[in-house]
């Protein structure tokens, strides 16, 4: 079997193996790249996934990607160890489950993707000895996450920019506390600067020695390990082989989306799918209106690391309904918008709603969840008024520890949650980082030196 190449979303790239695109992160042409073919799962093929444990899962969904590119032994391999935390589905009530997404190392659901690429790099490393530079933008939970998978990881540096004011204290202490091969700059911006500076690095020329990539979502390292979830919690809550299942889903840059969407393609049993957004609305008011306005400069939400007023991966989505969107967002071909609207649910939360929710889940049914959660719920709950169908199987997406969000959940229910054993400690350890104007020049002269 021939392996699987990768297309860019500007179609201007020619076709590479998957090491090729992951080791690139973008594709030379500014786009994303996208599987050629979406490789199907008939559901005779899923059946068995029901006694899986997570890593068998994991597994089974990436080899569909990446067989005979990465060897059957070596996935299994680095899928056992890159999920070795438990993935609960809490039941909340009827068939509403919340599943809960925060049991890695930086306590956020990036640890899934993360820790899956940074094995997937490693191993295309030392298949050709190169050395890498990670440079990654986040708005909290992505640096952690790429800071923890790649600490040690021989022949690669991480470089990563985060807003200084838009991090929490626990956020930002995961980040500057490792050192080593890890380096972190505070940008007296936004996420949005961030995100900018890192796109145009990746194409400047004066940068090219560096080996830069992206450990961003718009590396499809990043994306395809966050397919593997959905299949997942279908697999362990379905009553029959071909009930399909409604997720929920917290929205920020759209990485988490993607990958349901790809489980949708793939032929994983589902009715439509919530793409929650807080009140950087820009999806939701594209889905109704057809017409697409990036919201500049983006929102602050209490659910900060949604706070994206031009989601990089929705150039994927539209690639997948049949447009075509540049990575500046401007749409030369228009998606199936009926499909699309017949798949998705698209809803935008604000920070009301997001704080009613956290109060609501914890009184009615004693389950806490923090800001990122919460508009997964909220959208539910927004859903459900148009469902048709009582008995549904719906899951929520919680993508946070409620603890990496304590100041929130003590304004809204007057407690402060406990830690998990990952986040406790942060703050006897030395912080190291530096501090950046938003200034493109400086951020490059920054890298070179
Ligand atoms: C990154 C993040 C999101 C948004 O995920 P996207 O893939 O960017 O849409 C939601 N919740 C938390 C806690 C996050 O860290």
């Amino acid at each position: 079997m021939a392996p699987l190449k990768y297309r860019s979303t500007n179609t201007l790239a020619p076709p590479v193996t998957f090491g090729e695109a992951l080791l690139a992160g973008q594709a030379p042409d500014r786009g994303l790249y996208m599987p050629e073919e979406i490789p199907k799962m008939s559901l005779e093929v899923l059946e068995p996934l029901s006694g899986c444990s997570y890593q068998e899962a994991a597994f089974q969904v990436l080899r569909t990607f990446l067989h005979p590119e990465v060897p059957d032994e070596v996935l299994s391999e680095l899928t056992k160890d890159a999920y070795d935390f438990p993935v609960p589905l809490e039941k909340v009530h009827g068939r509403r489950y919340l599943m809960r997404l925060d049991q890695g190392p930086t306590a956020s659901f990036k640890d899934f993707a993360a820790r899956m690429m940074a094995r997937l790099m490693s191993f295309f490393l030392q298949k050709d000895s190169r050395k890498l530079t990670v440079l990654t933008a986040t708005s909290g939970d992505t640096g952690s996450a790429i800071a923890h998978a790649f600490h040690g990881v021989p022949n690669i540096n991480v470089v990563i920019l985060y807003p200084a004011e838009e991090v929490t204290d626990s956020q930002r202490r995961q980040m500057t506390t490792l050192g080593g091969n890890v380096r972190t700059a505070a940008v007296n911006g936004k996420f949005d600067d961030c995100q900018w500076f890192v796109k145009r690095a990746f194409s400047d020329e004066a940068l090219s020695n560096l080996g830069l990539t992206s450990a961003n979502s718009i590396n499809i390292g990043r994306l395809l390990p966050q397919s593997v979830y959905y299949f997942y919690a279908w697999a362990q809550l379905r009553s029959s082989l071909d009930e399909p299942i409604v997720f929920s889903i917290p929205s920020g840059n759209f990485g988490n989306m993607m990958g349901c969407m790809i489980a949708r393609r793939m032929g994983l049993p589902m009715r439509r799918t919530v793409v929650a957004a807080n009140e950087n609305d820009e999806f939701p008011q594209f889905l109704a209106t057809g017409s697409y306005r990036k919201i500049v400069p983006s929102l602050n939400c209490i659910s900060s690391a949604m706070n994206v007023g031009h989601p990089s991966n929705l150039a994927r989505l539209v690639d997948l309904y049949g447009g075509r969107m540049d990575e500046q967002g401007l749409l030369s071909i228009l998606p199936d918008m009926e499909v699309l609207k017949n798949d998705i649910f698209a809803v935008s939360v604000d920070d009301a709603a997001t704080k009613g929710a956290v109060r609501e889940v914890w009184d009615s049914f004693r389950v806490l969840i923090e800001p990122h959660g919460a508009v997964g719920w909220a959208g539910m709950e927004e859903y459900q008024k148009h469902a048709s169908d009582e008995q549904e199987l719906q899951v929520v997406l919680e993508t946070a520890h409620p603890a990496k969000f304590k100041e929130h959940i003590d304004d809204i229910l007057g407690f402060s949650p406990e830690p998990p054993p990952s986040l406790a400690g942060l703050e006897d350890l030395e912080e190291s980082y530096d501090v950046l104007d938003s200034d493109y020049r400086l951020f490059r002269a920054y890298l070179q030196r």
